[in-house]
């Protein structure tokens, strides 16, 4: 276990006199991640030499940027330290930056007042948010940062919905049994195959713009109207319904029983017609909204797929099983998760770029570390601090919302 930064805290208050650039650097480490599955990592070669330029001390865990292709000796000539264990990696470090969420044995290798920085998923991840607060680590969640244009360089919900809807598309065209694009052959037509968008938020669109660029026909359908626009601007066709469920901040409110019944019948129809549906609907902190019933699925054709981007939270489709594909009616339902980590030499570097910019909220123009988390941006997306969960929806989870 590391020693704790109390030293350089003032009343409670993080990292007060932390020097950073100029005289002692803040060291920032990169741990190798360990959830199953999960081929990213927080940091790339780029960035790193972009933090030592400034005046960080960047460890990277050896073997940490293997799975997305970033090797040990790019991070050393980037100008970082490789360390061989996590203790080494760890001693010192004032700043942890993640992918995944820590788990309770990760919290416990981690110095008090040690700043963590990734994805924290607070609703699966009560145990370690708990740990962090008694252990009194400083936890920021990247799911909180707010969605105001100063933090746009910061959004990493965005920049990895960007590759999982890419991923979904081209998975979904990679399991069809017919083509995408129209083909004029001598050996007959081939009339182009149908892909039908569930949801059109970022990764929606770039499943829209994907399917697309391999020639389908695209049709979408998102129950914000706002949304139609941006889908007729990629060339697909928005299918158009009587409701705008448009709620705070740009996400989607839910719907009436009475707009869900009008919704489900004209969805329904476009799934039959489609070759490929590609359901990407959530509503933060809920329960993803059920958009194919198993009748829908029955109606479709034989050899069409479906790839359920929401399974993590339920899934779009009622046959949809998280973390698997299975054959239902003829119909492929592919319900794997974490679709971001399968480019994961492009996802790790818009991950790394959203971090670097986060970093910069953190450390003021001499290399210090700030002394309060007055920032819009960091206050949102402050999850644990000085023995606190600052997040209300957390601590009320964790607290059964007693006070
Ligand atoms: P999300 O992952 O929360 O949801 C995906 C999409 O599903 C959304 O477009 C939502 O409207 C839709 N949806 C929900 N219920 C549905 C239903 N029953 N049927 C059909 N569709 C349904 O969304 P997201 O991609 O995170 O984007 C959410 C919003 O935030 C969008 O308006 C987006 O444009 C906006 N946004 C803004 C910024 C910014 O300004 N910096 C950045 C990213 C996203």
């Amino acid at each position: 276990m590391n020693t704790p930064f109390i030293a350089q805290e003032i009343k409670g208050i993080i990292s007060a006199g932390s020097k950073g650039p100029a005289a002692m650097p803040i060291v920032v480490a990169v741990p190798k991640e360990l959830a199953p599955g999960e081929q990213r990592v927080a940091t790339v070669p780029d960035v790193v030499q972009k933090l030592t330029k400034s005046g960080y001390e960047v460890r990277i865990e050896h073997d940490a940027g293997t799975s997305a292709y970033y090797p040990d000796d790019l991070f050393t000539a980037a100008g970082a330290k490789i360390t061989s264990s996590r203790a080494e990696l760890l001693d010192g470090a004032r700043i942890v930056l993640r992918v995944q969420p820590p788990t309770v044995t990760d919290v416990d290798q981690l110095a008090e007042g040690t700043i963590v920085i990734g994805f924290m998923n607070p609703t699966n991840n009560l145990d370690a948010i708990a740990r962090m607060r008694d252990r009194k680590i400083t936890a920021f969640a990247l799911e909180f940062v707010p969605r105001i244009t100063r933090a746009q360089s910061m959004d990493a919900l965005s920049s990895q919905a960007t590759a999982g809807g890419y991923v979904a598309a081209i998975m979904g065209a990679d399991n069809c049994p017919r083509f995408l694009p129209m083909l004029t052959t001598a050996a007959g037509t081939i009339r182009p195959a149908t892909v039908l968008i569930l949801g059109a938020g970022v990764a929606g669109l770039m499943a829209i713009a994907t399917a697309k660029r391999l020639g389908a026909i695209v049709e979408a359908y998102d129950v914000r109207r706002a949304a139609g626009e941006q889908v007729r601007s990629l060339g697909a066709k928005f299918l158009e319904l009587e409701i705008n469920a448009e709620g705070q901040g740009g996400y989607a409110r839910e719907l009436t029983p009475e707009e869900r019944a009008k919704e489900q019948q004209m969805v329904s129809a476009a799934v039959a017609r489609a070759d490929i549906v590609i359901t990407t609907a959530a509503i933060p902190g809920r329960k993803a909204p059920l958009l194919i019933t198993k009748e829908t699925v029955a109606m479709m054709r034989p050899g069409a797929v479906i790839v359920d981007l929401a399974a993590e939270s339920g899934g779009n489709c009622e046959l949809t099983q998280a973390g698997k594909t299975v054959k239902e009616y003829g119909v492929l339902l592919i319900g794997l998760q974490n679709l971001p980590a399968r480019v994961p030499f492009h996802s790790s570097q818009m991950y790394a770029k959203n971090l670097q910019s986060f970093l910069a909220l953190l450390v003021d123009n001499d290399g210090v570390l700030v002394k309060e988390f007055t920032d819009e941006i960091l206050a949102a997306s402050l999850l644990v601090h000085a023995g606190e969960v600052r997040h209300g929806p957390t601590r009320d989870l964790l607290t059964g919302g007693k006070p």
